[in-house]
């Protein structure tokens, strides 16, 4: 009986040209001195690829790799990574497991619902393979410890979904030079590229200035199919395993862009660019800066308005129970609201605010009050209203999320 199907050999058929320009380099990690009977029997099917073989399984061995969040992307990276024999993985996360993660992060179970991603996370690896040696960083990471976690390991795979801890990696991995396994999943699409500036291009090459905040909705917020953190996160694990083993082209100077919808992969080549600010010909940041104020994770402006123009939920309530002169605004998405609600809120979303459309059906004989999931949109719109002379409108902190929190348990969060 034959066991699983074999492919074609892909150069038996014929080498689809890119327009990017592979680059093959030696192998990042020197092989163990051997592997033990079992690890053979273990990794039989990687030992026969003539590719890998005895040598390249070795190297997997010895091989160290960081995994950055143990989440999305990060699931089914460790899992792979794990059962392929890599020999020390490192996760880096302090977060707990929510219900909310479970349609994708797949490395934490039911049964894990409230305990340490980080612990979860080890638990699952070495039900894999007992044969890894895991290590736990149970910290966010921060320009204060990055250097030191990053210099313990051979490689760096991202699983982050935020803009300030990518350019705080990417930045730690060019002053450190080590090879950068990024992806980004939104929705249907992913990316993913291998960043070392020793070879080509970093991320800063690729995006020079972080998007301005709140232009780009997070996972949390906009929302992304589960099965998508395997295509991108697979594609991870492949070029960290061909990296660590010297084994074809990674994705160096190359972007991969997945559209799971049309299911299309197309790839764009990313230059090096010599102005760029870290790896560049006269780098302007040479050691790590601060990555949230960077990133403006809420814009000055949005700060500026919420400032004595924050209400809690609780506030809110009593102005509800109180009968308030009062108009709630919800400026999330229609299928947000759809989810879950404050009752009495309507919804205009945030980019009828922005393209000013909103202002003019906004009563001048009520007080605004706006919401949003968190805090953070709202706040956004809060900084359009007092400018248009609302001087008196509030949002409310925490958000949706807050109220269910604090005043009504029984709904769903999300
Ligand atoms: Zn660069």
């Amino acid at each position: 009986m034959k066991k699983g199907v074999a492919a074609l050999p892909t150069e038996q058929l014929f080498r689809i040209p890119t327009n990017g320009v592979p680059v093959s380099l030696p192998p990042l990690v020197e092989p163990a001195s051997e592997l033990t009977v079992d690890e053979v029997r273990r990794y039989s099917r990687h030992l026969i690829i003539p590719d890998v073989g005895m040598d390249g399984q070795k190297r997997l061995k010895n091989a160290k790799v960081l995994c950055v969040g143990a989440g999305g992307l990060g699931s089914p990276a460790l899992m792979y990574l794990a059962a392929a024999g890599v020999g020390t993985l490192g996760i880096v996360e302090f977060d707990e497991v929510d219900e909310s993660n479970l349609q994708r992060q797949i490395i934490h179970s039911q049964a894990d619902i409230g305990r340490s991603k980080a612990a979860s996370a080890k638990d699952s690896v070495l039900g894999i393979n007992p044969y890894v040696n895991v290590i736990l960083h149970e910290e966010r990471l921060e320009a204060e410890n990055v250097m030191d976690i990053f210099s313990q390991y051979d490689l760096i795979v991202d699983g982050t979904d935020n803009f300030a801890t990518r350019y705080l990696v990417n930045d730690a991995c060019v002053l450190l030079n080590k090879p950068y396994v990024w992806g980004s999943i939104y929705r249907f699409d992913g990316q993913a590229s291998v960043f070392w500036s020793e070879h080509g291009p970093c991320y800063r090459c690729l995006y020079p200035e972080p998007p301005p905040p709140g232009m780009v909705p997070s996972c949390a917020e906009g929302g992304v199919l589960g099965v998508l953190c395997a295509s991108i996160g697979s594609i991870q694990v492949t070029e960290a395993i061909k990296v660590l083993a010297g084994v074809g082209d990674p994705l160096v100077g190359r972007l991969m862009i997945y559209d799971a919808l049309e299911m299309q992969y197309r790839q764009v080549k990313v230059r090096k660019d010599p102005d760029c600010a870290v790896c560049g010909e006269n780098p302007t940041v040479t050691e790590l800066i601060d990555y949230e104020a960077f990133c403006g994770v809420v814009s000055d402006e949005a700060q500026e308005a919420a400032l004595g123009a924050t209400i809690t939920p609780k506030q809110l309530k009593e102005w509800i129970d109180a009968d308030e002169k009062i108009d709630i605004i919800d400026v999330r998405e229609q299928n947000e609201y759809e989810i879950v609600s404050i009752p009495g809120a309507r919804l205009i979303p945030k980019g009828e605010f922005l393209m000013g459309a909103a202002l003019q059906d906004l009563p001048q004989d009520k007080k605004i009050v706006l919401h949003c999931k968190t805090g953070v949109r709202s706040a956004e719109v809060l900084a359009v209203l007092k400018s248009a002379g609302f001087s008196d409108a509030v949002h409310v902190g925490g958000g949706v999320i807050g109220w269910v929190n604090q005043i009504e348990p029984e709904k769903p969060i999300y």
